[in-house]
């Protein structure tokens, strides 16, 4: 499913995101940015011990990473030559702040493609795992705030979501067709 904002198409694919050919990955990560489960741990595998090598400098740097930020390291052995960190918020029953620190995430994220010249970009459903964010408020979440960031104008060509189950992909093509063109 596609959806195009200004220049910039909005893509939704079921898939593994180590496996897209894109300039940017973007890895829902915790604030100690040294790797984890879920999508996290599958990008360190996967893009080797150069990515955490530059984590580690990152927090010697600024600390841990704050929910709703995001910062840059290379991709190592991944085909897309940058991760992008950043932390969503852990679900805390909505009333904390999660759905603007969620917003942030993807804002924040995409500014980092922007400036590392990216055109294409992937997302994973950020926070919706061991972070215990409900699906379709997050794909809400998640759509708005990348549309809203476009609808302002940008250089990225593709904003891929690659969703690793049916049921989440499914989530996203709902809310989707739900927001107005
Ligand atoms: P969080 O801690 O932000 O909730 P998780 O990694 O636990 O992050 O889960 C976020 C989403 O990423 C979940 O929908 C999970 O199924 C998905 N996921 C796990 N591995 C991959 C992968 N290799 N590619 C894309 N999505 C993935």
């Amino acid at each position: 499913m596609e959806r195009r904002v200004g220049n910039t198409r909005i893509v939704l694919v079921r898939g593994d995101i180590t496996r897209q050919g894109v300039d940017a990955v973007v890895n829902a990560a915790n604030p100690s940015l040294m790797g984890g489960g879920g999508v996290d741990g599958a990008i360190h595998r996967a893009g080797g011990p150069a990515i955490l090598d530059e984590c580690k400098k990152i927090v010697k740097e600024i600390g841990r990473l704050a929910p709703g930020n995001a910062v840059a390291t290379t991709g190592g052995r991944l085909p897309a030559r940058h991760v992008i960190h950043t932390v969503g918020p852990v679900w805390r029953g909505g009333g904390r702040g999660e759905p603007e620190v969620l917003r942030s995430a993807y804002v924040e994220s995409l500014k980092r493609a922007e400036e590392l010249g990216c055109r294409s970009v992937a997302f994973p459903s950020i926070s919706t795992g061991a972070y215990g964010y409900p699906l379709e408020e997050a794909a809400q979440v998640a759509l708005e705030a990348v549309i809203g960031h476009l609808e302002e104008g940008s250089p990225l060509e593709e904003v891929r979501f690659v969703l690793f189950s049916d049921t989440v992909l499914a989530a996203y093509e709902t809310v989707l067709k739900k927001l107005k063109p």
